[in-house]
């Protein structure tokens, strides 16, 4: 992943407030965010679509946050996790750091705070990342070098284009609503209307030779779009 803003959180918080406020603040930052309330929920989650960093609050109401951490650690899954603990719980801390937590915040926390300490782990994970270069049958796409070819032929997307391809590409089956999609490839200080999207989606098609009878984009009926191949 070449930029923080398509990262996938998953929050893992049982407190409904917090919840909202975690959901509605970590989108504005460009991250997308799941949000459930209970370990297994969150297990489940995980597995339907992998997050680049779990958000793990530890005490919940079933399966709390330590087991969530063992049942991950345990199978080998090496997703970055930042615990919240409760202010005064060092014990709780020391023993989440020694499952394999890679971070905590006490609550309260500033949400500025937060969203520094998830970007610094995400930036520590990527350095050992390659390339994003993704296959996808006859088509290679490089979101690093902003190259898109075809059969080994250019396909001369400019860079918005490029980057509505990565957020599609990167979520596979997964739809993109065209505010979510204003909001991950454009500027924050553009507002350009939904039709825009539209526009872009329309050549990044013709472009990539997307027709009735390949469909690499699929229009989500007044929703969005997705991404229908999977990745090679
Ligand atoms: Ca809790």
């Amino acid at each position: 992943m070449a930029e923080s803003e398509l990262a996938h959180l998953l929050v893992v918080e049982d407190e409904v407030e917090l919840q909202q406020l975690l959901e509605t603040n970590l989108q504005f930052e460009g991250f997308s965010v799941e949000v459930v309330g209970d370990g297994e929920p969150a297990l489940r989650a995980h597995e339907r679509h992998r997050a680049d960093l779990i958000l793990l609050d530890l005490m919940l109401p079933n399966m709390d946050g330590f087991k969530v951490l063992e049942h991950l650690r345990r199978a080998n899954d090496a997703v970055p996790i930042l615990m919240l603990t409760a202010r005064g719980a060092e014990a709780d801390r020391v023993k989440g750091l020694s499952l394999g937590a890679d971070d905590y915040l006490v609550k309260p926390f500033s949400i500025l705070e937060l969203v520094a300490r998830i970007r610094a782990i995400l930036r520590r994970v990527r350095v050992a990342e390659p390339a994003k270069v993704v296959a996808c049958g006859a088509y290679r796409f490089d979101f690093d070098a902003m190259t898109a070819t075809r059969d080994g032929l250019n396909l001369d997307l400019t860079s918005r284009e490029m980057r509505i391809l990565e957020i599609l590409v990167t979520y596979p089956g997964r739809t993109h609503s065209r505010s979510d999609l204003l909001r991950l490839a454009w500027e924050a200080d553009a507002r350009p209307s939904p039709r825009t999207v539209d526009v872009h989606v329309a050549n990044l098609r013709k472009k990539l030779g997307d027709d009735e009878k390949r469909r690499l984009i699929t229009t989500v009926g007044g929703e969005g779009y997705r991404w229908t191949e999977r990745p090679d």
